[in-house]
């Protein structure tokens, strides 16, 4: 159960003009409502979380340990 979705869409629930939807995540196909914060990567629409995701993918993927793996 994702609580911070939980009160995202009460809140949507309580507030009607948030219900009109914009985009969707190409990544996971969630609704992106207008006002609601999106983000664009390499073209593609992702919602936040998302985002994060291929945020700490990148990060992993960049990451070295100075004396560790560090060539050859
Ligand atoms: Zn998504």
């Amino acid at each position: 159960m994702n609580e911070d979705k939980y009160w995202e869409e009460q809140r949507i629930t309580n507030d009607p003009q948030e219900m009109e939807e914009y985009f969707e995540c190409d990544f996971c196909g969630s609704p992106i409502y207008k006002n609601q914060e999106y983000y664009i990567f390499e073209g593609d629409i992702l919602c936040e979380q998302c985002f994060d995701e291929v945020q700490m993918t990148t990060k992993r993927k960049c990451q070295r340990i100075a004396g560790e793996d560090d060539g050859d």
